[in-house]
């Protein structure tokens, strides 16, 4: 089998951002997952890329322009003049305005916005940005920790070049904002698996939810209870996206990895290994085709940072040693076992019965039997890439700064653990910053050729 080419986005400041004490919501896990991705040596098995960042522009592809004017004026000393319109846009709590809210949105959209624009290209195989996949935004409002809905803005892009993407979330919340922007197309299946039932945020996503109009039974759901196991999940996953993959075919696939979903998260009730989240993503990732793998929640988070660094490893295809390396800046995190994919029996039982779990798949497979094989439409005019690159976010510090993937950073972060601080010798690959800075520059000449593909 042919090694993959995988793109992977990391911008170094991204973890530095704090939505409040006490907030689940914590971006330093990207840093710690980013240093360990690095400590790995994974980062010489991709190409490394510091992202685009979005501008309002580009979130207004899919915001409304009030909403993205409001996020980019928005700071935590002027917010008592905008008090109105805080629950129009539905911030202040869940959704706090904290410092540098719009840059920390342009990061993580531009990142994935870039990923889709390089796969539309075909300079890569397989895109990864661990900072998205922020699900629940709105297109009028801000949700669950989510501010700009980066995955529906990347799908948009992706939608240029291909007839059909198919979205799988496997965050322990329902991926509510991407069902509801494509809820009445054909040409984005989402498929969903997520805990429902008593009052569970978002409160969407029972297995009757299923698209309208064109897009009917374009929405998959799969409705899940308390605990489930490995076992269980792989179970239903495997059989459901194999199912949906014979009957769709889509020729790109969004794979949203909300780490929410593995057990003892801090605000999750399932009972997954890391182990068991992953081989859902080498799952989806066997059908070869081309991949947008984005984060989403997770909120324990030393088990985020092992989650999403053991995946990238399935991702370029490279065993990992089961031993975190010592030279991890974040070493005191993983204690006590320092291990990449500890046990995890759940602090949950397996609420999934045999024939609840029977009538879920046969459920979702009565539903896929309405799926039109391989739909097609009528490409229209390509409209150009959202954006095109351009030299000028080159950063003279990205070697030094990539080479440690971290910053300082507010204890908060730190869950009263000990930080151990080491540091991390190894460059980046030379080729991957050369990439970075590079190759985007020929995307423009290459674009007429893929058109209306898929
Ligand atoms: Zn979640």
């Amino acid at each position: 089998m042919s090694q993959n080419r995988v793109a992977y986005f990391y911008e170094p400041d991204v973890g530095n951002f704090h939505y409040g004490v006490g907030h689940p919501m914590k971006p330093h896990r990207l840093s710690l997952t980013h240093n360990l991705v690095f400590n790995y040596n994974l980062h010489k098995k991709m190409d490394i890329f510091r992202p685009y960042q979005a501008t309002a522009y580009d979130m207004t592809r899919f915001h409304s322009e009030d909403y993205i004017h409001f996020l980019q004026r928005i700071t935590p000393t002027n917010k008592a003049g905008f008090a109105s319109s805080f629950h129009k846009f539905s911030v202040g709590d869940d959704s706090p305005i904290f410092p540098g809210l719009f840059n920390f949105c342009s990061m993580y959209t531009g990142a994935s916005l870039q990923g889709a624009v390089m796969l539309n290209n075909k300079l890569c195989d397989i895109a990864v940005n661990w900072s998205g996949g922020l699900h629940h935004a709105k297109k009028f409002e801000a949700s669950g920790f989510c501010y700009v809905n980066d995955i529906v803005i990347a799908i948009l892009e992706l939608l240029k070049y291909h007839a059909r993407v198919l979205y799988i979330d496997i965050d322990i919340h329902h991926g509510d904002g991407v069902q509801e922007a494509f809820y009445f197309t054909d040409r984005v299946m989402t498929v969903s698996f997520h805990k429902y039932g008593n009052f569970f945020f978002p409160g969407t996503g029972d297995m009757y939810e299923l698209g309208d109009e064109t897009g009917k039974y374009y929405s998959l759901n799969v409705p899940l209870h308390d605990g489930i196991d490995d076992q269980t999940y792989i179970a239903l996953f495997k059989p459901v996206i194999q199912g949906v993959m014979q009957k769709y075919q889509p020729t790109a696939i969004v794979l949203q990895c909300g780490a929410d979903s593995l057990a003892h998260d801090r605000l999750g009730c399932f009972s997954l290994s890391i182990k068991g989240h992953g081989e859902c993503v080498n799952f989806v990732k066997s059908f070869g085709v081309p991949l947008l793998v984005l984060g989403g929640g997770g909120y324990t988070i030393r088990n985020v940072s092992r989650c999403w660094t053991y995946e990238t490893a399935l991702l370029v295809n490279e065993p990992v040693d089961e031993k975190i390396p010592i030279t991890t800046d974040y070493y005191g995190f993983f204690a006590p076992d320092y291990q990449l994919c500890p046990a995890m029996s759940g602090n949950f039982s397996n609420q999934n019965s045999k024939s609840y779990v029977d009538s879920i798949r046969q459920t979702v497979f009565d539903h896929l039997k309405f799926v039109q094989s391989a739909p097609s439409v009528q490409m229209q005019d390509t409209p150009p890439d959202i954006f095109s690159f351009e030299p000028d976010n080159e950063d003279d510090n990205l070697d030094e700064r990539l080479e440690t993937g971290k910053r300082e950073a507010n204890n908060e972060f730190y869950n009263g653990e000990h930080d151990v601080d080491k540091t991390n010798t190894e460059k980046p690959h030379p080729s991957a910053l050369s990439a970075a800075q590079n190759k985007p520059k020929e995307i423009n000449s290459e674009k007429s050729k893929e058109k209306n593909t898929g």
